[in-house]
């Protein structure tokens, strides 16, 4: 019987297989050895299949979402303008751009790192050695990596909101009031080849294999299109404490809810709702949020005074790169604006 892991991984290959090859092989590897680039072909290849895989996961999000957006909007803008670039982001993201930046500078330490870890025996806390044979099952070994990047991720992105240099680059991401089914990738770029860093090397060290990683990128890539997009949508009591529902991601993005101190007495001091796809860890962890309704989304620094200090963090792609790494430079060099009554710095 065809299990869920199997189908995306046959469909994937059907669609993209033939398609993935012709392209290396008409496109890639000539220009390849007519500039005489020295790229492995095994990582060309694969660079395709990201590439096409990418391409192919936004156009079965955008037929699913935009849709919805349409027919059942949550906010009504007077415009989509906002949005136009998070579109760009989208496709430098998914399309794996990062992945290729993050090949070409961080791969000599990668190989020391995974080196460091072969001499000290931590080479193998992969699955097949906790637990022999688990991985014989695709689905099963899907899952439980699902559940293992998940649990990381909830405390990466708690990370990013409690350490404030972190916060700075993690604010683009926030910065955006129109949140739509594009905003999932709004990242400073800086955050972004962390975070690809960060979840590959957790991947090699419990040894995801890596079609299923591929496979992961693409299932957590679209739910979080889904958490971001502007939409009516319930996901009902239980269903919203089992996968993170577009509300309870949206709240995580509320003005003084989110990010800023919104809930003075209690242990929500940075904020809530950080799961990336499950809500359990903020069950567990006490940061979870079901019942606040919706709020207006954004960073409370952006709002004008008295409320907030009228902050730019930018319209376009380069404004928001620039003006991330100027707050990531002066929160090191420690000239960041003191923390506003009642609320955080931003
Ligand atoms: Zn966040
Ligand atoms: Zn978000």
């Amino acid at each position: 019987m065809l299990n869920a892991f199997d189908w995306i991984n046959h469909t994937t290959s059907l669609l993209v297989g033939d398609v993935q090859t012709w392209v290396f092989v008409t496109l890639v590897q000539p220009v390849l050895y007519h500039f005489h680039l020295m790229v492995d072909d095994d990582f060309a290849y694969d660079g395709v299949l990201w590439f096409l895989a990418g391409l192919l996961q936004i156009a079965v999000v955008y037929a699913v979402l935009r849709p919805l957006e349409a027919l059942r909007p949550l906010e009504v803008w007077p415009n989509r303008r906002a949005v136009r670039v998070d579109v760009l982001y989208t496709f430098i993201n998914r399309l794996g751009l990062i992945n290729l930046v993050l090949f070409f500078t961080l791969q000599p330490s990668f190989d020391s790192l995974q080196e460091w870890f072969r001499l000290r025996g931590i080479d193998n806390i992969n699955l097949d050695t906790l637990w022999p044979g688990v991985t014989d099952r695709p689905l099963v070994a899907f899952l439980i990596y699902f559940i293992v990047l998940d649990f990381a991720g909830y405390w990466y992105h708690r990370a990013q909101h409690q350490i404030q240099w972190w916060w700075e680059l993690h604010a683009v991401h926030h910065s955006q009031r129109q949140l739509s089914l594009w905003a999932d990738d709004r990242n400073h770029l800086l955050d972004d080849v962390l975070q690809a860093a960060f979840f590959a090397m957790l991947a090699l060290l419990i040894g995801v294999p890596p079609t299923q990683f591929v496979a992961l990128s693409l299932v957590s890539g679209a739910l979080q299109s889904l958490q971001h997009a502007n939409t009516r949508l319930s996901f009902g009591w239980l269903g919203e404490r089992l996968l993170v529902s577009p509300r309870f991601h949206r709240l995580h993005h509320a003005v003084g809810y989110g990010h800023e101190l919104g809930h003075q007495n209690n242990a929500r001091l940075y904020g809530c709702n950080f799961g990336v796809l499950l809500p359990w860890w903020d069950v567990l962890f006490h940061s979870a949020d079901f019942t606040t309704p919706l709020q207006p989304t954004g960073v409370r620094a952006q709002l004008p005074a008295p409320d907030g200090q009228g902050e730019d963090y930018g319209d376009g792609f380069w404004a928001q790169q620039w003006l991330g790494l100027r707050r990531l430079t002066r929160r090191i060099a420690g000239l960041g604006r003191a923390a506003p009554p009642g609320g955080r710095a931003a």
